[in-house]
């Protein structure tokens, strides 16, 4: 029943920038937002490392002091352990999002979680804290895979805010928009550092840290 409600709501937050509280309510062990009254937001980065990209993102985030969460990809690690580092050295988070982007309602439980501790595996090889954090691509998951990757101690962390930076059919206005308009003390923003996201990217992500400087924002990463 949970997970057939979590696939209309998530067929329906497509249009949803915003994630709505009923969804909150349904998936109470998911992390939608930390809690906080401070003027704090926590910038995320998904599907990395990616060549330039990444760099060019870690360059932005340098110039206004801001600490951010990546969520990368175990084949990306792989394939540009430089990058992956230079995001560690310079003192970022680094979540699990999977070794290949699966999408957890077209995968069985089992493949997914080995996928998951694969990603793991990559990572802790190369950083000294251990990964507990988790998004799951697409943002689905099926309830038992979530569970068991609790129980192994993962924290599911989902998002308060989505840019759409990988939509190209919105404008890189509206993508602007779409975060600027909708941050308050504690939000969790998800953002692309993928090539698929480089047009909306490059125009909304000095806006966004522009901005919210000014408005008396700090950016912060999750632990
Ligand atoms: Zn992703």
């Amino acid at each position: 029943m949970r997970y057939l409600l979590a696939h209309f709501l998530f067929l329906k937050m497509r249009f949803f920038v915003k994630t709505n509280w009923f969804i909150r309510i349904i998936f109470p062990n998911y992390i939608w937002k930390i809690q906080t009254n401070e003027k704090k937001v926590f910038l995320t980065f998904d599907d990395g490392p990616t060549p330039e990209i990444t760099e060019w993102v870690l360059a932005q985030l340098n110039k206004y002091n801001a600490k951010a969460t990546f969520f990368c990809i175990g084949d990306n690690i792989k394939k540009h352990p430089e990058i992956f580092q230079k995001t560690i050295s310079e003192n970022h988070s680094i979540g699990n999002h999977t070794y290949n982007h699966l999408n957890g309602w077209k995968t069985n439980t089992k493949d997914y979680i080995e996928n998951v501790n694969l990603c793991s595996s990559e990572i802790n090889n190369l950083q000294s804290t251990i990964c507990n954090l988790f998004r799951p691509p697409y943002g689905k998951i099926k309830f038992l895979q979530a569970k068991k990757l609790i129980r192994e101690n993962y924290k599911i962390i989902m998002w308060d805010i989505i840019s759409y930076d990988f939509d190209k059919t919105i404008s890189k206005e509206k993508c602007l928009e779409n975060v600027l308009s909708n941050v308050v003390p504690g939000s969790i923003i998800v953002f692309h550092d993928s090539n698929k996201a480089w047009q909306n990217l490059e125009y909304v992500l000095p806006k966004t840290l522009d901005f919210l400087k000014k408005k008396g924002y700090s950016f912060e990463k999750i632990d």
